[in-house]
């Protein structure tokens, strides 16, 4: 991260309050609609995806808070996290993905308001990039088929406000929030998914701009 953008995120930060009980409060239970619904949607006991199946591994490993380095934005294809949950923690056997769970920690919705839910506990060290590949980062999904359609400028902001919250929350930096095409590419450096959407349909610079500049309100 250069300076100036380190310059404008603490600049943000600063301007909200550094308490971290605060800044939660001003911008995720209040601010923000904010729900847990971890307890609402599927899980699975005995996932049968091969790498899970090649660890032997029935649940994700865990990790606490100095494990997460990064943030990874994704497109959810979907507006049901109970829908992508269902399809992800349904065994391959069965036509799923054999996964112990849905692979979003936070969703961020389409809807009215774009509520943020929360679907996954942040310690699961959930696989969110279909490689098997050690998962050090916090998977943020937008609700939607983002490479089709551009967000909602309502859902991109409710995203910023979430993942200015992360960094904050998980001393995460700006130079480590990145999409999922961003960060894993094959050996020819190509990406592996068009995933986030926003080179697709135009909103990486918006994304960003947003984030560089602080302007959540
Ligand atoms: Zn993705």
């Amino acid at each position: 991260m250069d300076d100036q953008a380190k310059a404008l995120i603490s600049g943000v930060i600063a301007s909200l309050d550094c308490s971290r009980d605060l800044l939660r409060t001003v911008l995720v239970e209040d601010y923000i609609p904010y729900e847990d619904i971890i307890a609402s949607l599927p899980t699975n006991g005995s996932p049968d995806q091969k790498y899970m199946v090649a660890r032997k591994w029935t649940r994700w490993p865990t990790m606490g808070p100095e494990r997460r380095t990064g943030i990874t934005i994704h497109h959810t294809c979907s507006h049901s996290p109970l829908g992508t949950a269902r399809y992800c923690s349904l065994p391959v056997r069965a036509g799923g993905k054999g996964y112990p769970s849905i692979q979003y920690h936070f969703w961020v919705s389409a809807a009215d308001n774009c509520p943020i839910f929360l679907c996954a506990p942040v310690e699961w060290g959930i696989w969110h990039d279909n490689t098997g590949a050690y998962q050090e980062t916090i998977a943020v999904g937008m609700a939607g088929q983002l490479h089709l359609s551009r967000p909602p400028d309502e859902q991109i902001g409710t995203a910023v406000r979430l993942i200015v919250w992360l960094m904050q929350e998980y001393d995460i930096p700006l130079e480590n929030v990145r999409g999922h095409r961003d960060r894993w590419r094959n050996r020819s450096g190509q990406p592996l998914t068009k995933c986030p959407g926003w080179d697709h349909t135009s909103w990486r610079n918006d994304f960003f701009n947003l984030l560089n500049t602080g302007v959540i309100g």
